[in-house]
């Protein structure tokens, strides 16, 4: 070998070398890079512990603050709001009753016939109405005159002149979806109004009365028999089916629970409540907070950025509204700490971008390639070209974050049966330990309802925490939205002609 041709090969091995080295940098760079995003995930499902023993705590914990909020108002961080309600539908109603459910930018106008015993619900006719954009910053006499008149048209329409006089009272189920502090089972005072609505002078007002004047101005003989929320409806349509319903949940783009309680164990309406029996609490559950809740820096800082930060607390972890976006929060941090997701992940850094039903359609995804997780990320995202064991790893998120709001939504729903002395352990409310009695818990809301994974960890979880033999007695059982039926069921249980 000459010379030249010596340098030739010195110069090729070097930069052989040199390549190697750059491949076997980038390859432990990206080895780095990969466990950093692994250790993210790791630090993740460690803050989102469930352990049956932490579970247990949240058990007690509800339990506890619900004891707290029927002692005193403000007492707890579960207001335990009085519906007034204690006397749930029971299937012997007779007659025709109306519903009108007020909760967003439509409302609902229903007429449910109902046979008495043994026949049930004969029929029922609904229609929807929007309210005009104008309306919803008016006056309270525009609104309520334009709902009462809408009700009218319904009822003439409706009317097939079968057994109820043109000119006998009607009674009306009113579900109305906003912040209301109840007087009686037919009266309530709106303490503000929400989801966009701001007719400012029926702040303070009785909405029942407002309706009712509307109606009397409009000519229709009706009258409110009961004013609800759509937690009570759900409750009362269950019941009206099985009479072991004694609590119901929703869990929908927001969660909430209500439930009968024994009306001497009401410490702060003592001497307003009458009857001796059990009467309904809307918990607001929501709102429940604990210290033993698996709380990460993700939720911390959903919290911060949430227009509504330190309130609703249990909602934020377990609700439609929240699951897809704690999620994204996860994947953005992955973003950031590696490049599993390459360079474009920009959109993972959009709040609220990825909704629940999205990441509930990654996480059910049974594909062996993961398709849908990758059509997701691509067109959603806008984050393409993400490799199958990088898409396993954001399946593994989507489970956490909804094994950890299954779970403990379950803990919420125990807690409620301990609190009623309905858990099988025999200690709550002094109640000696006898034949168990059969209970049924109405669950509504299509978070629960659609992702099966989220209700299969619910179901698994209340029958963990509860044990075998005492789960045997407690059903959870799929309901409808009662904020219709449920509403005028509960007219016809609180009809003044009964
Ligand atoms: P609302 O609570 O507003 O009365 P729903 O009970 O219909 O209404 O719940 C809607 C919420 O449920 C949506 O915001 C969404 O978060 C969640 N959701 C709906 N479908 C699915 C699904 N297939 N998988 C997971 N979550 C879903
Ligand atoms: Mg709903």
């Amino acid at each position: 070998m000459g010379r030249v041709g010596f340098g030739v090969a010195v110069g090729c091995a070097v930069v052989t070398c040199a390549i190697a080295a750059v491949l076997v940098g980038r390859r432990v760079q990206n080895r780095r890079k990969w466990r950093r995003a692994v250790e993210v995930l790791r630090e993740f499902e460690e803050g989102c512990a469930t352990s049956i023993g932490r579970l247990g705590q949240v058990v007690d914990a509800m339990a506890v603050e619900m004891h707290a909020g029927l002692a005193s108002d403000g007492g707890s961080k579960l207001k335990m709001l009085l519906t007034f309600i204690d006397n749930l539908p029971d299937g012997n109603a007779k007659g025709t009753y109306y519903a009108l459910d007020l909760g967003g930018t439509n409302f609902r106008v229903l007429r449910v016939r109902l046979g008495g015993k043994g026949s049930m619900i004969i029929s029922h006719q609904v229609e929807y109405h929007p309210i005009p954009q104008e309306l919803m910053s008016g006056t309270s006499e525009d609104l309520f005159d334009y709902i009462a008149m809408t009700l009218k048209q319904f009822v003439e329409r409706a009317d097939d002149g079968s057994e109820q006089k043109a000119d006998e009272k009607k009674e009306l189920g009113f579900t109305f979806s906003f912040p209301v502090r109840q007087m009686s089972v037919s009266s309530g005072i709106l303490v503000k109004w929400t989801k966009g609505f701001s007719v400012e002078d029926a702040v303070g007002k009785d909405i029942a009365q407002c309706l009712e004047e509307a109606m009397t101005k409009a000519g229709l003989n009706m009258q409110v028999a009961a004013l609800v929320n759509d937690i009570v409806g759900t409750l009362a349509l269950c019941h009206y089916y099985d009479k072991d319903t004694v609590a119901a949940v929703i869990i929908g783009t927001g969660t909430n629970a209500c439930y009968v309680e024994r009306t001497d164990a009401i410490i702060k309406c003592q001497g307003l409540l009458k009857n001796s029996g059990g009467t309904v609490v809307n918990m607001e559950w929501g709102n429940f907070w604990s210290s033993h809740l698996p709380r990460t820096s993700y939720d911390i800082a959903l919290d911060d950025e949430s227009p509504n930060s330190n309130d609703q607390g249990f909602e934020k972890m377990i609700s439609g509204m929240y699951l897809g976006e704690i999620t994204r929060r996860v994947l953005y941090r992955m973003a950031q700490e590696s490049d599993i997701f390459g360079d474009g992940a920009y959109n993972l850094s959009i709040r609220f971008i990825l909704r629940t039903p999205s990441m509930a359609a990654m996480h059910e995804d049974d594909s062996p390639d993961l398709r849908e997780v990758r059509r997701i990320l691509t067109e959603t995202l806008q984050v393409p070209h993400v490799s199958l064991r990088a898409r396993r790893l954001i399946v593994r998120v989507c489970d956490i974050v909804t094994r950890r709001a299954a779970r403990l939504a379950a803990a919420g729903i125990v807690g409620i049966l301990k609190k009623i002395g309905r858990d099988g352990s025999g200690v709550a409310s002094g109640r000696a330990k006898g034949t168990p009695r059969r209970t049924v818990v109405a669950i509504e809301g299509a978070l629960y309802v659609n992702y099966s994974m989220f209700r299969e960890y619910l179901n698994e979880a209340v029958v963990e925490i509860l044990g075998e033999e005492a789960a045997q007695n407690v059903v959870l059982r799929v309901s409808e939205d009662g904020s219709g039926i449920g509403a005028a069921l509960l007219a016809a249980a609180h009809s003044s002609n009964r």
